[in-house]
């Protein structure tokens, strides 16, 4: 088993060289890396195994999970690299992104509807590239979603969060997790649910927020909240082109059969506005 140890003023763990924090989340910290060997700069994702509610029965499950993450491979997916455990940890060395989060940007403004359109199709395209291999994300949000160097977008965090789920044998997810400003409705209420459809939901919510400015569902009391979310109470902003109000409210739906599908968002008229193509690998 390898521990950290150290060298010079940095940590090592086994063949990478540990460096400055790039963020941390509810699991994780993540750090930049460099691989020794090969002098490739990384970000290393350490997870101490004691917060995954997995328990060593669902172990083969994880590794299953991890196995098909690694061969997903989207421009627009933080690729994972590598996947390495102590007794106590589990380091997932990953692709390094260079620009920060999606949050950062939005933080400072809302974005116009050319620019988000842009980074929205990028992040369907990426949504439906998993969907389509039965892998569901169900923690979208902003901190999720980076930028690299060109303004491109990279989902991470992809799949991840299933690792300490429960998966029925009708296919529904059955673990609370997620973010609650992010949830879906069909989740607080405690069913089943369906992966993708929760994942379109939270696209939702980041397309609303990419071009308000703000949350579209908030409240300092987490009752109100999850009771705004639960009745779909939210309104556009006046700013907000029709066309984009439409595709808001069709992905805000707090039915999940009715909510819009990858399929049919590839139609939507603000989602094709000036595009005569679909977006890669879709
Ligand atoms: P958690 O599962 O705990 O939410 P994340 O994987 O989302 O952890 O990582 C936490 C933060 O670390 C992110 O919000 C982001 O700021 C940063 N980060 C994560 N992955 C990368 C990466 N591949 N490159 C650069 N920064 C990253
Ligand atoms: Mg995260």
């Amino acid at each position: 088993e390898v521990e950290p140890g150290r060298r010079g003023g940095s940590s090592l763990f086994g063949k990478y060289e540990i460096g400055r924090v790039l963020g941390c989340g509810a699991f994780a910290k993540v750090y930049h890396a460099r691989n020794l060997h090969t002098g490739q700069s990384v970000a290393l994702k350490v997870i101490q195994k004691k917060r995954l509610a997995s328990s060593s029965a669902l172990l083969s499950n994880v590794k299953r999970e991890i196995s098909i993450l690694r061969l997903l491979d989207h421009p627009h997916i933080v690729r994972l690299h590598e996947v390495l455990a102590t007794r106590t940890k589990i380091y997932f060395v990953m692709e390094l992104v260079k620009g920060g989060e999606l949050f950062a940007r939005v933080a400072k403004g809302r974005l116009s509807e050319d620019v988000s359109r842009g980074l929205f199709r990028q992040l369907i395209s990426a949504v439906g590239y998993c969907h389509s291999r039965g892998i569901f994300h169900r923690d979208l949000k902003p901190e999720n979603l980076l930028v690299d160097d060109s303004g491109n977008l990279k989902v991470t965090d992809f799949g991840l969060s299933a690792l300490g789920a429960q998966v029925r044998s009708d296919g529904l997810l059955h673990t609370l997790c997620g973010t609650p400003a992010y949830v879906a409705p069909e989740i607080l209420a405690k069913r089943g649910y369906d992966g993708a459809k929760v994942d379109l939901w939270s696209c939702g919510v980041i397309l609303f927020v990419l071009n308000a400015g703000y949350l579209p569902f908030n409240d300092p009391n987490l009752m109100a909240l999850y009771r705004k979310i639960y009745n779909g109470e939210f309104r556009c902003p006046k700013w907000m082109s029709p066309e984009l109000k439409r595709l808001i409210n069709r992905l805000l739906d707090t039915n999940p059969d009715t909510r819009i599908t990858v399929h049919e968002i590839y139609r939507d008229p603000w989602f094709n506005k000036g595009h005569t193509k679909r977006p890669e690998d879709a």
